[in-house]
């Protein structure tokens, strides 16, 4: 009803409404132009890309996308503004084959519903032929006229929603809408090495890449040359599919799945079940709550693909995906195994971009760096009952003599000595030198003893005096739905009144709790709601036991026993990291070495 009480009457909108209301879907923010011009631009098959942004103090006031590509006659390019109008199908039976980025025809049409655009093009080989230049604003044509220009296009996008004033406030800063543009390039340019990009803010190059037919240059380009020496290969061939690409050691990896990139058929793609497939690959490489880093480079048979199911396309349906991220995960799970997968020295901390968002988990204590009491390097005397301490914490985690789960995939390690008291050096048979966390080492032996439910792992000691401890009403809360699980890997724990605990056992794994303080940080492990949120409990209650019953960075260690944690190491599944992903070992070869030093 209207206002007056009137019955509404039904009308057909107008052509200029319809496009806005098209342009919405298309162009949400400046980033959506930045992709729609440059994916036009690679449909044209040009082989330089250049994006220009001008900005001001608000924000970005001009998108400018220049190409070598095939360029437009007078009369295209007059049509590319029409809604619907596309050079890459035909009709209806196309859409199952399509090799192209676009194909709606939506794109040109409706950025000019809401901006001011102007398009200078003149087609390849045309000769004399002079270009064409049109300016469209709000969808009316302002001018069309023959032009001199080079081959190729260039299109300006200015006064993005001048008239959509609700779309232009709901645009957020200036650096975010920069963000997210860098975030679509990189991804465009990792499904297409063969083309050179440039991107320029205000004339300051913020990205650029080379033509290559060889991916890890691209990686290169955008994320340091560093993160390359720490990809390992990936490749399958099936008969609709083939996998190529890049992933990451697990030495490497992210609390999101921001850099696990995947491109189906060149085109840039988001998809969870991907994302996930890959994660699924490293199996216990990688803790529960971390994703790799991957740059993945599917082909699969475009029958299989459906990319008409968003605006946007950035979300793409497959049939047959069950069987798909199957492969995907096998073909991730074979590259890891058929590689070495220690870091090499140096990697992780020149990537800053890469590690920023590297957080590691509240449940970790802050390592001790005690240098008080502990020599410089080399084995130093310890003291009898410190000896005796680690003794004892060592042998709780030593497996059966002769029960060697899995075939060792670290080379044998020969301890030199320990660093600091918290470094172990290392030689292997090849001659590299060795650099273990002694912590992150134990951590993980501990931590695949717990997960695989072994027996000693389990075992429980009762405390001489039980300890009473006071929570919060959260963390009341959160314990007790832990206390069945904490009960089965050798904690007794009794509700005691109100927010009142009582701690009678511990597994023997921990050690001899020394006062009430550490059985205080043990439950405020357990009950901290940050961690709570990414990991189910068992995986928690692991973590902490694996953590709290490590030895101590800071703990001066024998020589023996430098080396009994060694040998442990090397009989765990995944020996590279401990289980919130930082890394137990760090390798450096002679020709690193001989490199620091200048020695060439
Ligand atoms: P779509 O890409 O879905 O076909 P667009 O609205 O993005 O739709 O573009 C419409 C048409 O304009 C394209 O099909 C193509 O023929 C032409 N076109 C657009 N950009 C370029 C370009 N940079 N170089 C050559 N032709 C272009
Ligand atoms: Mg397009």
């Amino acid at each position: 009803m209207t206002p007056d009480g009137n019955q509404p009457r039904i009308h057909i909108l107008d052509p200029a409404t319809v496009n806005q209301i098209a342009a919405g879907e298309v162009v949400e923010r400046p980033a959506s132009v930045v992709k729609e011009l440059t994916e036009n631009a690679i449909d044209a098959g040009a082989t330089t890309i250049r994006i220009d942004l001008k900005m001001d103090r608000e924000g970005i006031t001009a998108i400018s996308v220049t190409d070598d590509g095939c360029g437009m006659s007078p009369e295209d390019a007059l049509l590319a503004f029409t809604p619907h109008a596309t050079s890459k199908i035909s009709g209806i039976g196309d859409l199952h084959r399509i090799g192209t980025l676009g194909f709606r025809g939506e794109a040109l049409a409706s950025i000019a519903a809401v901006a001011e655009v102007t398009l200078t093009t003149r087609p390849k080989g045309s000769g004399a032929v002079p270009g064409t230049r049109i300016v469209v604003k709000g969808g009316e044509i302002l001018s069309n006229s023959g032009s001199g220009a080079p081959e190729g296009t260039r299109i300006t996008v200015e006064d993005l929603f001048y008239n959509t004033p609700a779309r232009k406030k709901f645009q957020k800063s200036k650096n975010t809408e920069l963000a997210q543009i860098h975030t679509i390039l990189e991804g465009i340019c990792l499904s297409h090495p063969e083309i050179a990009f440039r991107l320029f803010a205000n004339d300051a190059e913020l990205l650029v890449t080379d033509r290559t037919d060889n991916l890890p240059d691209t990686i290169a380009r955008l994320y340091g040359s560093e993160v390359v020496r720490d990809l390992v290969p990936v490749t399958c061939t099936l008969d609709y599919m083939t996998i190529g690409g890049y992933i990451s050691r697990p030495s490497l990896s992210r609390k999101d799945t921001a850099r696990v990139l995947v491109s189906i058929n060149q085109r840039f793609v988001t998809s969870r079940s991907i994302a996930n497939a890959i994660k699924a690959g490293y199996g216990t490489l990688l803790p529960k709550d971390r994703f790799p880093v991957s740059f993945l480079t599917l082909r699969i048979d475009t029958a299989l693909v459906d990319i008409n199911v968003h605006p946007t396309k950035k979300i793409v349906r497959i049939s047959r995906e069950q069987e798909i991220t199957d492969a995907i995960r096998d073909a991730v799970k074979t590259a890891l195994l058929s590689h070495d997968l220690v870091p090499s020295a140096g990697t992780p901390d020149r990537i800053p971009e890469l590690i920023e968002e590297q957080s590691i988990p509240a449940i970790r204590p802050e390592p001790r760096y005690d240098h008080a009491g502990t020599a410089p390097a080399g084995v130093s005397e310890s003291t009898h009952t410190g000896t005796t301490m680690t003794d004892r914490q060592l042998r709780q985690t030593e497996l059966p003599c002769g029960v060697a789960l899995v075939e060792p995939v670290l080379p044998a390690l020969e301890v030199i000595g320990q660093f600091g008291g918290i470094y172990i050096l290392a030689t292997t048979p090849a001659g590299e030198l060795m650099i273990i966390d002694q912590h992150a080492a134990h951590e993980r032996i501990l931590y695949e003893q717990v997960t695989s439910r072994s027996e000693s792992a389990r075992r429980s000691q009762e405390l001489l005096i039980p300890a009473i401890l006071h929570r919060t009403p959260r963390e009341t809360a959160i314990l007790k739905t832990l206390l069945p699980q904490l009960a089965g890997e050798g904690f007794t724990i009794e509700e005691f009144g109100h927010d009142t605990f009582l701690v009678r056992a511990i597994p023997v794994v921990m050690g001899k709790p020394e006062d009430t303080t550490m059985l205080d940080e043990i439950i405020s492990d357990l009950t901290n709601p940050d961690s709570a949120r990414s990991v189910d409990n068992r995986e928690r209650i692991a973590r902490v036991i694996a953590c709290r019953g490590a030895i101590k960075a800071g703990t001066v260690c024998t020589p023996e026993q430098c080396q009994r944690i060694l040998n442990q190491l090397r009989l765990t599944r995944n020996p590279y990291t401990c289980p919130h992903g930082r890394p137990t070992i760090i390798r450096f070869t002679r020709p690193d070495l001989d490199a620091m030093f200048h020695r060439t």
